[in-house]
């Protein structure tokens, strides 16, 4: 980001009509480095430990160096671009290297960096072997920022392994999350820190949805008809839905054997409900979620062939990325949306779906979300559910269908005032205030 905006070239700016000053300068990268810094190592080595999937991980260290490597370039690209003193906002830990590098080539700048995944506890994180120059790079930020308290938590439990940390701030949680019974609880949040005299903020800003973009769509004519519509072909049944992209860390299988138990258990819905399974293929060339595929496809294949009539599938499985437009269609029909990651940074999913709800004239639909999922302690009114227990899955679902009609509108209606306030223009400016100013302009009371 600069601090004097300049005449971009044209061939810089992304989208001149809807962002005017947003001007690019793309870091160059052949196919090999994509291949190895995305595809292969970012999601190899690091995009398990994230999740908590230690038996996952595989480590190559001829790939970290061109990890390295493609930091630099980021980092160099960036220390080019930055006028003096400048703001520099780096996103996620494919990145987690640009800060160390950056800060040697313009200790000038302010450096914050967001991660828009989960972070895990210690003894997970430091299975990673190059754990100690990922420590020393983030901490020549000045704000860090994670989607909840839990994860900030995390972070600091890390530091604490690799060296004294003394904490100069923490904040109490309670007004915006849940504290107490519920798996990404914490009550209290450091916010400031102090290692071998290098100062370093923490935050915690759960990813917002773009409001005002869901509203444009749903209140188009194309969207109400679509709407209309699907109504009218979903008429006398029951629809769970279920959004995600495909990867074993979103616990396909398990939601898919809970649903089976459950029609097991619940023949009086034989015919009454049904389950749209939207599942987004990965990006092409990631093998390593081929076994899951093939195992989601034959689960679902076992279910269908067993329970299916002439008038009711049990499954529809869509394995496509269905356009955004369409999916809010999908969140206006459905009575339950069933979010059941084993872990999950957070989840859009969760909060798209109470944003369009809170749109429509019934506002009645039934949010269940993972214990496991960021969002999970942003929004109290949402059934919470344990993805690892099938009992617990089924029994999400059991609640969600019994839930009265007044009950399911109030719930709905709190959900909603969180999405619609905390949305993403309030998390980016959160975001920036923070990393620009310190205390002064959070607002936040620091317990010392
Ligand atoms: N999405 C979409 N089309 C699809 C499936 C998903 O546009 O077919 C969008 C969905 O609306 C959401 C995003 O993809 O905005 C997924 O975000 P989320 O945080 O739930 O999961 P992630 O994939 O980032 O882990």
């Amino acid at each position: 980001m600069k601090n004097n905006q300049k005449i971009a070239p044209a061939d810089r700016l992304l989208d001149p009509e809807r962002y005017p000053n947003l001007i690019a300068s793309p870091v160059l990268l052949t196919k090999r480095e994509i291949e190895v810094f995305y595809k292969l190592f970012s999601k190899e080595a690091f995009w398990p430990v994230i999740f908590s999937f230690a038996d996952k991980v595989k480590f190559n260290h001829s790939y970290w160096e061109q990890y390295v490597e493609v930091n630099r370039q980021f980092a160099e690209k960036a220390a080019a671009e930055a006028d003096s003193g400048a703001t520099v906002w780096i996103h996620e830990y494919n990145l987690w290297m640009v800060p160390g590098i950056l800060r040697q080539l313009r200790p000038d700048v302010k450096i914050g960096f967001f991660h828009h995944t989960s972070f895990p506890p210690a003894d997970i994180f430091n299975i990673i072997p190059w754990r100690k120059e990922i420590i020393g790079s983030m901490l020549q930020c000045d704000y860090i920022g994670f989607h909840i308290p839990r994860y900030v938590e995390n972070f600091v439990d890390v530091l604490k392994s690799h060296a004294p940390v003394k904490v100069i701030s923490r904040q109490p949680c309670g007004e915006r999350f849940l504290t107490y019974s519920c798996a990404l609880g914490v009550d209290t949040m450091t916010r400031e820190i102090d290692v071998s005299g290098k100062r370093v903020r923490l935050g915690a800003h759960p990813v917002g949805v773009d409001m005002n973009n869901i509203r444009t769509i749903f209140q188009q004519p194309a969207t109400r008809q679509q709407i209309h519509a699907l109504k009218g072909k979903v008429k006398g049944k029951k629809i769970v839905l279920s959004v995600e992209r495909l990867d074993y860390v979103k616990g396909p299988l398990e939601k898919i054997y809970a649903y089976q138990s459950f029609l097991e258990q619940h023949p009086e819905y034989h015919g009454k409900v049904e389950l749209i399974n939207i599942c987004t293929p990965p990006a092409s060339g990631m093998k390593i979620y081929d076994k899951v595929l093939l195992e989601l496809e034959q689960a679902i294949g076992r279910i269908n062939g067993k329970y299916a009539r002439m008038d009711w599938v049990p499954i529809r499985f869509f394995f496509r990325s269905v356009p955004f437009e369409e999916v809010i269609t999908y969140y206006a029909i459905a009575d339950i949306a069933w979010i059941t990651p084993l872990r999950d940074g957070l989840n859009l999913v969760a909060k798209e779906y109470v944003a369009v709800q809170g749109l429509t004239k019934e506002k009645d639909g039934v949010l269940i979300v993972s214990e496991f999922a960021g969002v999970s302690v942003e929004l109290p009114y949402a059934i919470r559910t344990n993805p690892y227990d099938t009992r617990e899955l089924v029994h999400g679902l059991e609640q969600a269908f019994s839930l009265e009609p007044e009950d399911r509108r109030l719930r709905m209606e709190r959900l909603f005032e969180v999405v619609d306030y905390y949305d993403i223009d309030e998390w980016s400016s959160g975001f920036i205030r923070e990393l620009e100013d310190t205390a002064e302009n959070s607002g936040i009371p620091a317990v010392h």
